[in-house]
């Protein structure tokens, strides 16, 4: 009989590790995701598992939670297969080489710090190295195409469907024939929501006889798009005409692309007031151009961009700043900037840099675009400070702020039960992917609207197919 278990993302958001043993069949593992925030620590522990008895990846998209543990898999002994889209593992690599880099430079300053007091020893090593990620191009990996199923052991046929949500992202529907049954597993992976800007929606799936679905936000509904997409060219339009410039921290996948699309398409409609666009983040350009790439699944805007203008993102006041003294260079100008800049909470990256020039005058605008967990200076701003430190350094707070809440990569609650009342035949729903408080409003939504029962899945719990 298959087995089930989830060694992250249940009960928690971060972490999307989930694996399946098939009786004289492979092992699966689909996704293997970093924990982050208040579970970070979660890294540092075993997996749970043999990473040795692993024999194939499945990857549905390319975001930290889902592939930030993969060096540390092949590290640990992983030798099997990896299969997903070419485009989610040619994105992963920007977002692993990203994070090995980070954890690489705290580690080296952590360590100079101990060394004056002669603590070497107690410094922990990083997660992995930027050559733990480089091992991971080398392991055998087979591409897949959309909706076209592929058989990916004896009896173990996968089909990935674009689930909407980033660059190539993917539902995978596992199709198990085991004692002479055949049953259908399916996978959500993290859900898009409808009429974005870049992503096209959600695919419906048609059977499982068990799914996996994320409940990120399960509990609640988001704000219409149209409504925010409002506000943000409010703030644009405002502060440019009162000669200050806009800050815009971001996301470098999927936020950073819709920001520019919109950016775009107030240029296209005349909106814009004549000034220049930096889009400052060397990770949000390498994904950018990936984006440009791998165009063929992004909306149909998009791919009318890139027949008009040989480009999805880029109009004649974007610029993409890639060196950092082409970064330094925007501080000299004094007003009509838009600052498009990682890291999205603030906390790093090239944005704290502008917040230094810029953040003192209240001719500027800082524009939240997404979420800010507790706890990091994004937060910290939005809950009223005022007087933050920067590289050591006290700066005053007297740019506008503002926080745009209905920009969102996930489907909300409406979205998620749309999307399973879409499946002719739905068997056992698992809730995965969701903070535990949330993932029990979503459980009674779903028996209420859907007359259905959902479970819960807890940590390592064996779930029977
Ligand atoms: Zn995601």
């Amino acid at each position: 009989m298959a087995v089930i278990q989830s060694f992250g993302a249940a009960e928690v958001v971060t972490g999307s590790c989930h694996l399946l043993r098939i009786e004289k069949g492979p092992t699966i593992l689909v996704d293997c995701g970093m924990f982050q925030g208040t579970v970070e620590d979660r890294n540092d522990e075993p997996f749970g598992f043999n990473p040795r008895d692993v024999d194939i990846l499945l990857v549905t998209h390319a975001h930290l939670d889902h592939v930030g543990r993969i060096p540390k898999l092949v590290k640990e002994g992983f030798v099997g297969r990896i299969v997903t889209l070419k485009s989610t593992m040619d994105l992963a690599e920007v977002v692993l080489l990203d994070s090995a880099h980070l954890m690489l430079e705290e580690y080296q300053t952590r360590f100079r710090k101990a060394q004056r007091r002669g603590a070497e020893k107690s410094v922990k090593e990083p997660l992995y190295t930027p050559d733990d990620v480089e091992a991971v191009y080398d392991l055998p990996m087979i591409f897949v195409k959309y909706d076209e199923p592929i058989e990916i052991a004896k009896d173990v046929t996968a089909t990935f469907r674009n689930a909407g949500h980033i660059l190539d992202s993917a539902t995978i529907e596992l199709d198990i024939v085991e004692g002479g049954e055949a049953k259908t597993l399916v996978f959500s992976g993290d859900l898009g929501n409808h009429n974005d800007m870049v992503m096209p929606d959600p695919v419906y799936v048609k059977g499982a006889d068990a799914l996996y679905i994320e409940s990120t936000y399960g509990d609640r509904n988001h704000k219409g798009i149209q409504e925010s997409v409002a506000e943000f060219k409010e703030v644009v339009v405002n502060t440019l005409l009162n000669q200050g410039n806009v800050l815009i921290p971001s996301f470098a996948i999927e936020r950073t692309q819709e920001i520019l699309c919109i950016l775009k398409q107030m240029y296209d409609s005349r909106e814009l007031p004549t000034c220049q666009v930096f889009l400052d983040s060397p990770m949000a350009i390498r994904a950018t151009r990936l984006y440009d790439t791998y165009h063929k699944e992004l909306s149909r805007q998009c791919n009318n961009y890139l027949k008009r203008d040989g480009t999805i993102f880029e109009f004649p006041y974007v610029k993409y700043t890639l060196k950092p003294e082409d970064s330094k260079k925007i501080n000299d100008i004094e007003s009509g900037c838009i600052i498009i800049a990682g890291s999205g909470m603030c906390t790093g990256g090239r944005i704290l840099h502008h917040f230094k020039h810029r953040l003192w005058n209240e001719k500027n605008a800082l524009l939240f675009v997404g979420y800010q967990a507790e706890g990091t200076l994004g937060r910290r701003i939005i809950n009223g400070e005022r007087h933050i430190r920067i590289y050591h350094e006290e700066v005053v707070v007297r740019a506008s702020i503002h926080t745009i809440n209905g920009f969102s990569a996930h489907a909300d609650q409406s979205e998620l039960i749309d999307w399973m009342n879409h499946f002719d035949n739905l068997g056992k729903i698992f809730l995965i992917h969701g903070e535990y408080d949330k993932q029990r409003i979503f459980r009674k939504v779903i028996e209420e609207r859907m007359g259905k029962k959902a479970h819960i899945v807890a940590p390592e719990e064996n779930i029977y197919l």
